[in-house]
């Protein structure tokens, strides 16, 4: 169909439809956001978003929050110097120069969750929220390392690829598509569904970089504290691991038919049962 700016409906949304639900590599992440960013440019979304858009989606978020150093929270800053050098050591001379730049911030909120923003023109950030931070702690509040380290490394994963540009280009993609700015044949469902397509592959690429960088048992703990949790009582990962073992393995089936736009991350089943099929079928070091 033709449209004001010409612009084939099916382009962006060929790459979606080819996305491998399982597996992202560096390469088709980066092909996803270039064709989006292509779009976005012919369209002349793409200055926007880069000189308005993301920068105060930054600022709004780092305005709230305190900057993790040497002397402010400086065994916090420790361990995330430690992801970061792990982060070194698995990509060696390939990992992109911004992540070594990327500082960690701290910021009061109710939800556990941490937020990773990566794009050209400013130095990556990651903000973790002190309940997170509290999941990754004992009952006397000291850090249980390896688990901070994996959520650390989970985030640093989004960075390497660039994720945020990425999921940004995406929804200004689908709100132009929407409103019929260009290509206004796809319905919505299949935006929906090309969306999460996208999300879950930035996701499992992030849990992947946890994974070859973490200990399982500690990967295990914290996903059954995401699930459950945290009180200062034992939380055991591996029983955890069973207890999602034992439901139906038509699971999946549940989770895809729902339109998951609102939260980008997937059900802890389906990460783990991702991560549980990935382990089984590669060595480290060997995707
Ligand atoms: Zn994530």
């Amino acid at each position: 169909m033709t449209n004001r700016y010409n612009i084939p409906p099916e382009s962006a949304h060929s790459v979606l439809a080819e996305l491998k639900h399982e597996f992202l590599t560096t390469g088709e992440s980066l092909a996803l956001t270039e064709e989006l960013t292509d779009i976005l440019e012919r369209v002349q979304a793409r200055d926007f978003m880069q000189r308005n858009t993301l920068p105060n989606f930054r600022m709004q978020q780092v305005m709230s929050a305190v900057e993790v150093t040497d002397t402010q929270c400086p065994e916090l800053h420790r361990i995330f110097q430690n992801a970061l050098k792990n982060l070194e050591d698995l990509f060696g001379p390939e990992l992109p120069p911004h992540v070594r730049k990327t500082t960690l911030w701290r910021k009061l909120d109710a939800n556990a969750n941490a937020t990773s923003l990566a794009f050209q023109g400013a130095d990556p950030v990651i903000i973790i929220t002190d309940s997170l931070l509290r999941l990754v702690s004992d009952a006397s509040g000291k850090y249980i390392v390896p688990e901070l380290t994996a959520v650390l490394m989970h985030e640093l994963g989004h960075v390497v690829y660039a994720d945020c540009e990425c999921l940004f280009c995406m929804k200004i993609y689908t709100t132009l598509l929407r409103d019929g700015t260009i290509g206004g044949e796809l319905c919505a469902l299949t935006q929906a569904q090309a969306a999460n397509k996208l999300f879950t592959g930035l996701e499992f690429t992030a849990d992947r970089v946890m994974f070859k960088t973490s200990e399982w048992p500690s990967i295990l703990n914290v996903f059954a504290k995401l699930a459950g949790g945290y009180g200062g009582e034992t939380i055991d990962g591996e029983l955890f691991f069973k207890q999602l073992e034992k439901l139906d393995p038509n699971a999946e089936a549940v989770i895809t038919t729902g339109i998951m736009m609102a939260n980008p991350h997937q059900p802890i089943l389906e990460r783990l049962k991702e991560l549980k099929n990935f382990r089984e079928n590669h060595t480290l070091g060997n995707t």
